[in-house]
């Protein structure tokens, strides 16, 4: 498993380097966003450790850059940040992070959490098979894709990231069942989650982009006010 380390205090990066390389990662390092956005082009590691607060670029820049890339090779992002007010930020920029730690950090608790998403990879290329239709999407569970019909006669495939099939998956399979953010991530990540739980709602934006015709107005994946989510294909 490799890791990118993205943290422009040497120091920092250097205590995050030393524990996860104990543990037996394989990790590169760098100190700037273009740094970054160029060693993950070379290194395609599986996990990044992404400080917000860097020289020129920041996190949330490289963050939106790296999602818009990668598609192949979808590498979970933890993104670190030393306020927690800045949370609310990310998840409304909905920038593809898949966790957020507030510094300072404990190692120990970092490598646990940098497990838990690991971990949720490997889990996410099980349970396959079969189709699943609705009246506007069909799911190919063995090919992992996702089909969006526009009318009778066309229709395209939409290009989700493994964490976006995997929650439309779930969404689909139960229309019209009302989740609250916990359970979501109870079905999609099981005890390996272990963060925030409105990390879910950036997901979901995500999400929404590519299958809403209007994110605005969401006709699929629809927002129930002081609970959570449901999924109508009415
Ligand atoms: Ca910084």
């Amino acid at each position: 498993m490799k890791i990118l380390i993205v943290e422009d205090e040497l120091e920092i990066a250097e205590i995050i380097q030393e524990c996860l390389e104990a543990e037996g990662f394989s990790c590169d390092v760098c100190h700037d966003g273009q740094s970054a956005i160029q060693l993950f082009a070379e290194q395609q590691p599986d996990l990044i450790i992404l400080d917000i607060r860097l020289p020129g670029m920041d996190g949330l820049e490289v963050c939106t850059q790296i999602r818009q890339k990668s598609v192949a090779n979808d590498p979970y992002i933890l993104m670190l940040t030393s306020r927690g007010e800045e949370i609310d930020r990310i998840i409304g920029l909905s920038t593809g992070a898949d966790d957020y730690y507030i510094k300072p950090f404990s190692p120990r608790e970092l490598v646990a959490r940098v497990r838990a998403l690991l971990r949720r990879r490997l889990r996410s290329s099980g349970d396959r098979s079969g189709t699943i239709r609705t009246k506007s999407f069909t799911i190919d569970l063995e090919q992992h894709c996702v089909t969006r019909h526009l009318d009778a006669d066309s229709a395209e495939e939409l290009d989700l990231s493994s964490s976006e099939f995997k929650l439309m998956t779930l969404l689909v399979k139960h229309p019209g069942r009302v989740w609250e953010r916990g359970q979501l991530i109870e079905k999609l990540w099981g005890d390996d989650f272990f963060g925030e739980e409105r990390v879910i709602d950036t997901h979901i934006a995500r999400l929404r982009k590519k299958v809403e015709p209007s994110t605005s107005k969401p006709k699929f994946i629809q927002t129930v006010v002081g609970v959570g989510y449901k999924f109508e294909d009415l």
